[in-house]
């Protein structure tokens, strides 16, 4: 009996042997698919490692991840390695979901600040708007200090729940709850669109092809386009000064920033952040650096990817170093090497904390 284990086990060894080398054999070049390029970086250059940010942070866009105490705890230490003093957690929740979210954070107070969602029952019968403004009021109260994530890539406020297909940031069944927001000292993150490579098709021309497949919303119907979506964002920050909007992830707008520059130049209620767009930037680090100075003062540090010690300094190494050519497919899903932004102190500190405070809600 264990003689006919052993050969068993010497069998599936062999086995997994062989599916190994078959699958070694059919990464030969002209079998390589795009999805299982792994190159590594074999140039002699700088590698900076920064485990703590250069000045405290507040990260503007994260969410909550931690399942249990013990997660939690882990987080916090993180937290303290890497400099930041403060996440904010964007719930999408509203009700009792918010409330135990609440509960659950309250152990560090100072260290997380949950935002709620709006609740959009009913939001596609008439009337809507008293009672998703009461419900607001009421996470307001249990200490919601603003709204978010709410998003939209062109088929309405889908981010919540109840998703609200087919009504967008400026629809006018939204001004109760935008005005209240501004009433109440409660900023908005709204996510509008994707990058542009999501909405190209599907063909060896898209350089983003990797991500844009596995997220592709070029085959989707009654969907706006990312110029269309973003003018949704426009009028509704237009038509609602006194709220606060932050746009996340660059507004989707990574591949042609001047977009996010013409609407900040116009509208001083609204910000950026920047979470989850790094590998979308990093192979156009003048560009992207020039753009930082240039809105330095409307930029926000956010990060949407987890709580790992590696993602913070990962974040770190594209906007504090001058790095060059060097990867992180695991993270970014990209087959591209990234780029340092090498900030300047100045623009780093705003973009760490400085503005953040500018946004955030005054006690
Ligand atoms: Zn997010």
């Amino acid at each position: 009996m264990k003689n006919l284990l052993l050969q068993s086990l010497t069998v599936l060894f062999c086995f997994h042997f062989i599916i190994n080398y078959e699958s070694i054999a059919q990464t030969k070049p002209d079998k390589l698919l795009l999805k299982n390029f792994r190159p590594k970086n074999i140039y002699n250059v700088p590698v900076t490692k920064i485990v703590k940010a250069k000045y405290p942070i507040i990260d503007i866009h994260s969410h909550a991840y931690a399942n249990n105490k013990e997660e939690l705890e882990l987080w916090v230490k993180n937290m303290d390695e890497a400099g930041i003093i403060k996440t904010i957690l964007l719930t999408y929740a509203h009700g009792s979901e918010f409330d135990s979210l609440i509960n659950f954070y309250s152990k560090y107070p100072d260290r997380f600040e949950l935002w709620c969602g709006f609740d959009f029952t009913g939001y596609d019968k008439p009337g809507y708007g008293p009672a998703a403004v009461r419900e607001l009021e009421r996470c307001f109260n249990k200490g919601a200090k603003g709204v978010g994530e709410l998003g939209d890539k062109g088929k309405g406020l889908v981010y919540g729940n109840p998703p609200a297909y087919g009504m967008h940031i400026d629809n006018e069944r939204m001004n109760l709850l935008l005005d209240k927001c501004a009433e109440l000292g409660m900023p908005i993150n709204i996510h509008v669109g994707e990058p542009q490579w999501f909405y190209d098709k599907m063909d060896s021309t898209n350089d983003g092809l990797m991500n844009a497949y596995t997220w592709r919303l070029d085959n989707q119907e009654n969907i706006l386009n990312l110029d269309d979506v973003l003018k949704t964002l426009e009028n509704a920050v237009k038509n609602h000064p006194k709220t606060i909007f932050v746009a996340c992830h660059l507004a989707n707008q990574n591949t042609d920033l001047v977009k996010l520059g013409r609407l900040l130049d116009l509208y001083p209620n609204l910000y950026a952040d920047i979470s989850a767009r790094y590998a979308e930037n990093a192979p156009v680090p003048r560009y992207t650096s020039a753009f930082f100075e240039k809105y330095q003062d409307r930029l926000l540090y956010g990060t949407d990817m987890g709580f790992e010690k590696s993602m913070y300094e990962t974040t770190f190494r594209i906007l504090e170093s001058n790095d060059e050519h060097f990867y992180n497919i695991e993270l970014f899903g990209y087959h591209w090497p990234l780029y340092g932004f090498g900030l300047n102190d100045k623009v780093l500190e705003k973009l760490y904390s400085i503005n953040a405070k500018k946004v955030l809600l005054k006690k």
